[in-house]
């Protein structure tokens, strides 16, 4: 049965269950594809109601994450792990540090992270463990919260699509509508009031829709108005799916690029969305800001090369809209071609073998010496 949903969800490189009674862990690490390097990706817990739910969570969301590394150019390769347990009620220090023993068997093939569920707090009982761990607390001498480096890979995306669509990338005066002011859409709509934007935000937070209004001149309007709002850029920032039949047609803007995941709630609403000529920045491109900042806390953590790093997300995109032209194709599938196509470039040039730092073969004896 395992095997049959592996087949069927991809082409995964190695799926391991790890389990331990007495610390009542039961979870399952996903290792989707190495060939631009180690797997990294979050871990998620998550009251599964069965283990087959859990199994394919994690095919699925592992396999994004390879071609969310490889679009955005770093090299690393798609994992993700799942915790099958109510992260309200079934925590524990021996849970995480259990987990950590597994992650770490894995000698650096699978580095985890916080995710849905797990927290900062959660990881530091991993690194307790193994060193197979990103996004750990600035105490332990990690990068803490990824969200404003999210934002600042956002704001590039809205400026590449900006200037895609209108011709500038300067948004003096562009209206941008931002749906939540969350941990990300706060930053973003500080970034975007820096470089001029009309804002346009809602949030079910009324603290944080004041804090906007009052701090940078932001119009508010109520949640059920913000995605058919009239703007040139619609940046969803809270939940995903909100790009479905209900919506698709209320839009009334040129771009969408924001930081929520899995915006499309089929691949149909953004062929749609091609028709309908509404530029939109594919997702899991325009958010990998907080990715690139937990690859560079691997390398030595520094916050003006991580925000360098986001820079690379206005080139990518440019690069997504010129395949979606070339091919006449959607941009979300323009993103899967982009990331494809340097898994296997780079990845064919990985395979070629670069020596040997010792003579493997040390008992063999030849002949006649
Ligand atoms: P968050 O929970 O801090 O913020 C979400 C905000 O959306 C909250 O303020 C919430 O009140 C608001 N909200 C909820 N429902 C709403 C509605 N119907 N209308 C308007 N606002 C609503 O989350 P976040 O970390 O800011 O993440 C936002 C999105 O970006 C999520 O989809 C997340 O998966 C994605 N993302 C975040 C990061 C990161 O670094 N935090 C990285 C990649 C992707």
């Amino acid at each position: 049965m395992v095997f049959e949903t592996i087949a069927k969800t991809g082409d995964h490189e190695q799926i391991v269950y790890c389990y331990d009674k007495d610390a009542g862990l039961k979870a399952i690490i996903a290792i989707h594809n190495t060939a631009l390097g180690p797997a990294l990706g979050g871990t998620r817990m998550w009251n599964y109601a069965t283990e087959e739910e859990a199994l394919v969570d994690v095919l699925r969301l592992s396999r994004g994450m390879t071609y969310k590394a490889a679009a955005a150019g770093l090299n690393l390769g798609g994992g993700k792990a799942v915790i099958i347990g109510d992260p309200k009620k079934d925590k524990s220090e021996a849970l995480f540090r259990a987990f950590g023993q597994f992650i770490n068997s894995l000698n650096g093939r699978y580095i985890t992270a916080e995710d849905v569920g797990t927290t900062v707090k959660d990881m530091g009982h991993v690194f307790a463990e193994t060193s197979w761990v990103t996004g750990i607390s600035p105490a332990l001498g990690g990068s803490g919260d990824p969200s404003p480096l999210t934002a600042r890979g956002v704001l590039h995306a809205v400026k590449a699509s900006a200037f895609e669509k209108f011709g500038s990338a300067d948004l003096k005066g562009k209206k941008v509508a931002v749906q939540g002011l969350g941990k990300v859409g706060y930053y973003l709509a500080e970034y975007l009031h820096k470089n001029g934007a009309e804002l346009i935000v809602a949030d079910i937070d009324e603290e944080m829709v004041k804090k906007a209004e009052e701090k940078l001149k932001a119009k508010v309007v109520s949640t059920d108005e913000i995605l058919s709002v009239d703007c040139d850029i619609l940046a969803p920032c809270a939940m995903g799916a909100i790009i479905n039949d209900d919506t698709i047609s209320k839009l009334n803007c040129k771009v969408v690029a924001g930081a929520a995941n899995n915006m499309l709630k089929e691949f149909k609403h953004g062929d749609q969305l091609h028709e309908m000529g509404i530029l939109y920045a594919p997702d899991y491109v325009a958010n990998a800001g907080g990715l690139m900042n937990v690859f560079v806390e691997l390398e030595g953590y520094s916050r003006e090369r991580a925000l360098e790093r986001t820079q690379g997300i206005y080139d990518n995109l440019i690069e997504i809209y010129k395949i979606s032209k070339e091919m006449g194709i959607p941009s979300y599938k323009a993103a899967d071609e982009m990331a494809e196509r340097r898994l296997a470039q780079i990845g064919r040039l990985k395979q070629k073998h670069t020596g040997l730092s010792s003579r493997p073969f040390t008992t063999l004896k030849v002949e006649g010496r």
